[in-house]
């Protein structure tokens, strides 16, 4: 009989998997450091900062630039894309990692070039995303920042670079490492051209990004708590043989022992850059 009898399909094909989920999803977000459960609009109107514990949480490249531009910005060589010199493979092709975080994310490479203004003042900005291959460097992003300097002597703007980097990207083998010369030397020029630097060091800056332009600026800033350094602490501990000391690569650790120059609160940043690009121009 018909009513014992399952006319059409079974249950596994009824309602796909996500469209099931409860819509509330999305909607409130966990903090990683206080485990506070925080709404997702109070937190993007905060600026991605905890309001109960002011944990920072990783910002995009576009809301970085948003945050940091009064309006408007021009983006440069924003069609540049990794030619994946080495067709390389590890778990996954990397020509199919590069598609999905371009399909994921609408942009080309782990770094924006952008000119805009900021206070008024015209400054050409470089900011990574660490959502596209956990920001890594490889040629993309080496010519980027480098074409970036170039555009700021060209122009005579000063130039941030907000870093947000796990460190050199390793498909592209010693490609990604030749951009740690290339970035460092234009950075050079633009010393020659008497024209400041301000990098912004975000959690995380890490390996090659660390070890080239992060640290390079005429004032190394950092926001608060952010993870800096150039080998992980469990490397460094191996290497040592010793325990390292609490809060060790945090940007606090890092500026009590002469790392850096700053460490602002996100919400002072633009104010901070803006007073500190007045004190050196003019
Ligand atoms: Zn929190």
């Amino acid at each position: 009989m018909a009513w014992f009898k399952r006319e059409k399909g079974s249950f596994d094909q009824t309602t796909p998997p996500e469209e099931r989920r409860v819509r509330t999803e999305g909607l409130w977000v966990k903090c990683e450091a206080c485990r506070g459960i925080v709404f997702r609009k109070n937190l993007e109107e905060n600026l991605h900062v905890c309001p109960k514990c002011q944990h920072h949480f990783k910002m995009g490249a576009r809301k970085r630039l948003e945050m940091l531009f009064d309006g408007r910005w021009t983006e440069h060589d924003a069609g540049m894309t990794s030619t994946d010199p080495l067709k390389f493979v590890d778990t996954k092709a990397y020509a199919t990692r590069l598609k999905d975080a371009r399909k994921k994310l609408g942009m080309n490479d782990a770094l924006i070039t952008a000119e805009g203004r900021l206070d008024g003042r015209g400054v050409v900005c470089c900011a990574m995303e660490f959502g596209f291959i956990g920001g890594s460097m490889g040629a993309v992003v080496g010519e980027k920042a480098a074409r970036g300097i170039e555009l700021a002597i060209e122009t005579r703007q000063p130039l941030i670079i907000v870093s947000c980097s796990g460190g050199a990207r390793m498909m592209e083998g010693t490609i990604s490492l030749m951009q740690l010369a290339k970035v460092a030397a234009a950075l050079g020029r633009l010393d020659e051209a008497r024209l400041p630097f301000i990098s912004l060091l975000t959690d995380p800056t890490t390996g090659g990004v660390t070890a080239s332009f992060a640290m390079l600026g005429d004032l190394n800033i950092a926001e608060p708590g952010a993870l800096i350094g150039f080998a992980g602490p469990r490397v460094i501990e191996q290497t040592i043989r010793q325990k390292l000391p609490d809060g060790f690569q945090r940007s606090e650790f890092l500026l009590e022992h002469g790392f850096l120059d700053a460490v602002v609160h996100r919400k002072d940043l633009k104010a901070y850059i803006s007073n500190a690009f007045a004190l050196l121009m003019d």
